[in-house]
């Protein structure tokens, strides 16, 4: 009663948490009218990841690449309720969440509960730091938006620490060492980006620091990207080491003190040593971990206790062992990578599923309806209502039969700085690999029309421009 949303008691209350890639691709196509719909989230704004790396050294400005949640719902048919906060707790037995609005500003009220009948779990993942002793306190991650300005920001810092009066040659060689852990897709696009700045423009600006940058990329594995062909590995490598990136492969990071990053190296003879590394910035990329809402929930559900990257679904994405929830993208086990593209194409079809739920339903009502005129009233055409029974049987029977969830793989593209890109692309039932300045361009592209609005296409574009101009800004804030 305090809340001016007042749902329609006629329908159900379905709730969508988060406002990422999962959630919103579901937004965008779910009919809003069928159901009172509820988008839960910290963030009000979707974020486009993949040109994240492009805002921690102003390749791209920041806002360039979020989109905020009102301008999606706003465009929806029926009213969508969004409250800015996070769940910290689902109750699959009451079917209630407990959220909490963990905003700088809050009002007398900061922490209630949202009853659901249907549930989508789209929360994503945080980031893996294995509790390696020291990581959460002293690296920077790169996940969200306030992670790409606080790089950018550590970055200019170590460049005008390394060049404040008196500095020692050891400490400025320490802050111009930008070491990034993790050899997936994003510590190598970050890796290039990083390089690409050093290069074009910092090295312009400040000169007599030029040569006394270096940037280490290490991965426990034997080789980087290891989601590419073999080819574009090899292409991968041999283009930082053009670019003068260092990979220390089979190099295990143990432990980070503010100052220092240890790892755990295997020599070429097979033998283990351990590297102690002085660093300026420090950026950790080893990919997705369960977060702790998630892992509430799959502990209150048997049938979850064998899974353990996330919520084990079934091929209509629901919950194993749950009713009424579903989940997709990052925090969802469906057997695939945990990608955009994947998350995407989920809650594409989740939009689909409940669109045909709604509409299966309206079509049962009709029959009910239909059939108990056919009992109940006197005098009507008894043929002519079968009849229309029948044909609504017959659509409700086509619309009911909703194939699984399957997955199209477009393909996976990563930048790998100084202009040039790597695709594996599958295309016209063939796989392609390419890497270089063609791919450079085709992954510019395919990024620009994946960007979620013509706003978003268009500030990308201008901050490409005015990079290219002007150079990228370096002043520190
Ligand atoms: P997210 O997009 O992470 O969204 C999760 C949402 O849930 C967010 O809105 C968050 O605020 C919200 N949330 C978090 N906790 C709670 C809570 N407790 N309650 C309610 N809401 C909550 N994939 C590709 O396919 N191609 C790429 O080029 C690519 N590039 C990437 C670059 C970077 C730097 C990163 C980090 C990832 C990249 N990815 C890429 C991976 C891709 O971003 C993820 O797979 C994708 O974001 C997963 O979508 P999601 O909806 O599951 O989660
Ligand atoms: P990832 O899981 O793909 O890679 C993390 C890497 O860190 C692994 O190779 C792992 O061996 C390494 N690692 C783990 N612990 C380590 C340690 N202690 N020391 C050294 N290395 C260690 O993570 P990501 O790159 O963040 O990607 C996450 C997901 O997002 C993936 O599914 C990826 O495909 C997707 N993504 C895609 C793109 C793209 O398509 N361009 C870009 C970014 C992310």
């Amino acid at each position: 009663p305090d809340d001016q949303f007042l749902p329609d008691p006629t329908k159900k209350n379905l709730v969508i948490l988060g406002t990422g890639w999962g959630a919103v691709s579901l937004l965008k196509k779910l009919d809003t009218e069928n159901y009172n719909v509820i988008v839960i989230s910290p963030r009000n704004y979707f974020l486009f990841t993949p040109l994240l790396p492009s805002c921690t050294t102003g390749t791209v400005e920041h806002r360039s690449i979020m989109e905020p949640i009102r301008s999606i719902t706003r465009h929806k048919k029926a009213a969508v309720k969004f409250y800015e906060a996070e769940a910290t707790k689902i109750d699959a037995e009451r079917k209630v969440i407990s959220i909490d609005d963990i905003s700088d500003v809050k009002g007398a009220s900061s922490k209630t509960d949202v009853p659901y009948d249907m549930l989508v779990v789209s929360v994503g993942a945080e980031n893996a730091t294995f509790g390696i002793p020291g990581v959460k306190e002293h690296s920077c991650f790169l996940k969200e938006i306030g992670d790409a300005q606080q790089i950018r920001k550590k970055i200019m810092d170590c460049v005008e620490t390394a060049t404040f009066k008196d500095q020692s040659p050891e400490e400025v060689e320490r802050l111009l060492h930008m070491v990034v852990v993790g050899g997936g897709p994003t510590g190598v696009e970050f890796a290039g980006e990083l390089q690409d700045f050093i290069d074009q423009d910092i090295k312009k600006w400040i000169p007599e620091i030029a040569d006394k940058f270096k940037v280490t990329l290490i991965e426990a594995l034997p080789n980087v990207l290891p989601m590419f062909s073999k080819q574009l590995i090899e292409y991968t490598e041999s283009t930082f080491k053009e670019e003068k990136i260092t990979i220390k492969t089979k190099t295990a990071v143990k432990k980070v003190t503010e100052k220092t990053v240890e790892a755990e190296a295997t020599g070429p003879d097979g033998k283990k040593f351990t590297e102690v590394m002085p660093y300026g910035l420090l950026v950790w990329a080893t990919g997705n971990a369960v977060r702790p809402v998630v892992k509430d929930l799959m502990s209150s559900i048997p049938a979850q206790k064998d899974s353990r990257r996330g919520l084990a679904v079934n091929e209509y994405l629901v919950v194993q062992g749950a009713k009424d929830i579903w989940a997709t993208g990052d925090c969802a086990v469906a057997g695939y990578a945990p990608t955009a593209q994947v998350a995407s194409q989920e809650g594409a079809f989740l939009a689909r599923l409940f669109n045909t739920m709604a509409k299966s339903e309206a079509i049962e009502n009709q029959i009910h309806e239909l059939s108990s005129e056919l009992n109940l009233k006197p005098g009507v055409d008894a043929a002519a209502v079968a009849r229309e029974i029948e044909a609504h049987e017959k659509q409700l029977r086509r619309i009911k039969d909703i194939k699984p969830f399957h997955y199209t793989h477009q393909g996976s593209l990563a930048y790998i700085g100084s202009e040039r890109a790597v695709a594996d692309v599958s295309w016209m039932n063939g796989n392609f690999a390419t890497g270089g300045g063609l791919t450079y361009l085709f992954w510019r592209s395919a990024y620009l029309s994946m960007c979620f609005s013509t706003r978003n296409r268009v500030l990308v574009v201008v901050d490409w421009l005015k990079s290219k101009a002007f150079g990228r800004d370096v002043s520190r804030e």
